[in-house]
């Protein structure tokens, strides 16, 4: 099987790859690569695995002429930088040791070692230059299938890292069939082994839960999470009931993992999963709207379309009612005007009294679902 895409036709690639090949050391691509050129669908960045130490690594790729940045070496893995494209190069390793959060690693000469410490036997697969493909565990059959199956033993793998847990429902979100469910050894481990979750950083979780939830529909494995007890670990109160009916009101609308969010009505979801403050922000202020409801173009006045947008949908999603038909163009006019009254025209007032009356008026102007003039204000 061999996979072809620009990602490793591009000179870059095969110039990163060649630092190392030409030195006697291998260069192949991994993980979501390979995956996803399987697959047909698009292929974000390109990580290579090698035989050769992080200290090679950086050196060959310096005399090469590319910019290395250090990410990770302790782990492994070296930045190269090649034509303003990162690659993330990391030497073939095995786990030695596990505390449930981290590995410690040893490096290793065999890919067999590294593949068997991947998280998904879709995610072990390799690419040599001319695109075949190196399966040394059956991800092809597994990604075929669009089952996400664990590398060895579900159990074990999970209490090395309880993060996996997370990342095997949101590669069945994204790869997976969803027809015919998750894999039950997989499942099966998840929901025994959840409390896990506890342990691990609010970075790492929103990380997972932010990518789960930009699926196109990532319903079915929410739904999954919430029956193995794993959605409560992660997010306390959370509901994913409303979330099916959403993706399919907001088709065309595009997979906002923040849309999405909101839908699950987690307290502090803000804090639990570390979002930025204008992403906190955001979700504050249309789980709001969400929940008051409201006229759409005053919603796309007060949010701006992207948010007025999803507070629409979500609202729709959590009440069961369908938004007016005209809700799109609303929204538009709403986040196109201005409140037509500014303090020049309302001579003779000042100070304290001058905001009052703005305020009023901005409310009638509200009220009015932002269709009153200036001149209808001032009357
Ligand atoms: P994406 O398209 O989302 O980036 P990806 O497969 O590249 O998908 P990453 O999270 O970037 O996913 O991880 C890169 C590779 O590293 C994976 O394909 C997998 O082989 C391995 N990996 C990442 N995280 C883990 C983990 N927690 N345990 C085991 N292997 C992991
Ligand atoms: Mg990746």
């Amino acid at each position: 099987m061999k996979v072809s895409g620009q990602w490793l036709e591009r000179a870059e690639t095969q110039k990163v790859c060649s630092a190392l090949r030409d030195a006697g050391w291998q260069a192949l691509p991994v993980g979501g690569c390979v995956r996803n050129a399987l697959l047909g669908v698009p292929v974000a960045d390109v990580d290579i695995a090698t035989d050769a130490r992080p200290e090679t690594v950086s050196d060959l790729a310096k005399k090469a002429g590319f910019k290395v940045v250090p990410t990770g070496i302790e782990h492994g893995t070296v930045t190269v930088i090649a034509g303003g494209v990162p690659y993330e190069i990391t030497t073939f390793r095995r786990d030695v040791e596990t505390d449930g959060r981290r590995a410690v690693v040893a490096f290793s000469d065999r890919l067999e070692d590294d593949a068997a410490r991947r998280d998904f036997t879709m995610n072990a697969l390799y690419a040599l230059p001319d695109g075949t493909v190196i399966d040394p565990l059956g991800g092809i059959a597994d990604l075929k299938a669009r089952r996400v199956r664990f590398v060895g033993d579900a159990g074990t793998r999970i209490r090395e890292d309880y993060l996996r847990i997370l990342r095997f429902f949101r590669f069945h979100a994204w790869y997976g069939d969803s027809g015919a469910g998750l894999d039950a050894d997989g499942l099966a481990a998840c929901a025994e082994l959840s409390a896990g979750i506890e342990t691990l950083s609010s970075e790492r979780l929103g990380a997972e839960m932010r990518k789960l939830l930009a699926a196109a529909d990532p319903a079915p494995a929410v739904a999954a999470m919430a029956q193995a007890g794993v959605l409560r670990q992660v997010l306390p109160g959370a509901d994913h009931r409303a979330l099916a009916p959403l993706v399919h009101l907001e088709e065309g609308a595009g997979p906002r993992w923040l849309r999405r969010l909101v839908l699950l009505g987690a307290q502090d979801a803000a804090g639990l999963l570390r979002l930025s403050r204008a992403q906190a922000k955001a979700l504050a202020a249309f789980t709001n709207a969400a929940q008051v409801g409201g006229n759409a173009a005053v919603l796309g006045w007060q949010l701006g379309a992207e948010s007025a947008a999803d507070a629409v949908l979500a609202r729709a999603a959590m009440t069961g009612a369908a938004p007016a038909a005209d809700w799109q163009e609303e929204i538009a006019r709403g986040a196109a005007v201005r409140f037509p009254v500014k303090a020049a025209d309302l001579p003779g007032l000042q100070g304290a009294a001058l905001g009052k009356r703005l305020k009023a008026l901005q409310s009638r102007w509200l009220d009015s679902g932002l269709r009153l003039t200036k001149a209808d204000l001032l009357d």
